[in-house]
């Protein structure tokens, strides 16, 4: 299973728009509420790095009273008949140490925070963040300029001014594992540590299908050509709000003329080195992404073929 999929959670979509039921949802003593402050989730007990973390979600009117009023709030689903939503508490100054949420835990960087939490609870912690990040970009409208509302339990915003909808985005993004025998393409991107190599992506551009975004981010960065390319599996990434497609190259040429304004290197990796590595060896010089991201993946499901 790949991080951030698996969502659990019924969305319940039809009925966002029942204004009254939704905000009776938000005050039932059996709902849960997620706070998100300034992006991150709240871990309960406070977990140090790389230990096991347990999502917090509170019941309703217990930190709530430290958002702004006009703060984002989203439904993310139903649990069976219990109702999930996130708030954004931003605007309080130190919640994990001041308020009502003091003591039970901490707020932690939703990245890292993603690796320690359940598969289950990272899916829903990334629906979450990437709502609430979304809100927090489109607070004015994007036609006028005037500020706009949250409708439809938080996805949906309106003008105030001249009755524009804006919709939450999800940013389309190609990731590919470029093959030619039993050698796959890898690059380190130029924010990279030394050592660190992944497979290639971009985002696709409008007028574009996956394969031909495929094909010119690899002639772009790497300077190979490419033929067949192979969808295999994909992972909504709320960094801030991508869906990345993996998929499978087959490299027509091979000679590297790598683009330095998108990495720093790319070089040819053979099968046996990155099953080596994959599949958590060592190998002097050589990174490879950890299980999070789904370039790891992509390399795995090559390497172990
Ligand atoms: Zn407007």
């Amino acid at each position: 299973m790949i991080p951030f999929s698996g969502n659990p959670l019924d969305r319940a979509s039809e009925k966002r728009t029942d204004t009254a039921w939704v905000e009776a949802k938000r005050r039932d003593p059996s709902s849960l509420i997620m706070p998100m402050w300034r992006l991150q989730p709240f871990l309960i007990g406070a977990p140090k790095n790389n230990e096991p973390a347990e999502l917090g979600l509170f019941r309703p009117g217990l930190f709530e009273s430290m958002a702004a009023a006009d703060a984002p709030w989203v439904f993310l689903g139903l649990e069976g008949e219990r109702a999930l939503f996130a708030h954004d508490i931003s605007a309080a100054g130190d919640p994990e140490n001041s308020g009502p949420l003091a003591g039970f835990g901490r707020f932690a960087e939703a990245r890292g925070a993603a690796m320690a939490l359940p598969m289950k609870d990272a899916a829903i912690m990334g629906q979450a963040k990437a709502m609430i990040d979304w809100h927090q970009r489109h607070g004015f409208c994007a036609r006028c300029g005037a500020p706009t509302a949250i409708a439809d339990a938080g996805y949906r915003r309106v003008c105030g001014a001249c009755n524009a909808e804006h919709f939450p985005r999800t940013d389309p993004v190609v990731i590919m594992l470029a093959t030619y025998g039993d050698k796959c393409l890898v690059g380190r991107g130029k924010q990279f540590p030394q050592g660190m190599y992944s497979a290639l992506a971009g985002f696709i551009e409008p007028g574009e299908t996956i394969e031909e975004a495929v094909r010119r981010e690899l002639k772009e960065e790497s300077g190979i050509e490419t033929g067949t390319v192979t969808y295999k599996f994909n992972q909504p990434w709320p960094f801030p709000s991508s869906l990345m497609i993996g998929c499978f190259a087959e490299a027509l040429t091979t000679d590297l003329r790598v683009d330095p304004n998108e990495l720093a290197e790319a070089r040819w990796l053979d099968k046996a080195t990155a099953r080596a590595i994959i599949t958590g060896g060592r190998v002097e010089g050589i990174w490879l992404p950890p299980a999070i991201a789904i370039a790891h993946h992509l390399i795995k499901a090559w390497a172990l073929d």
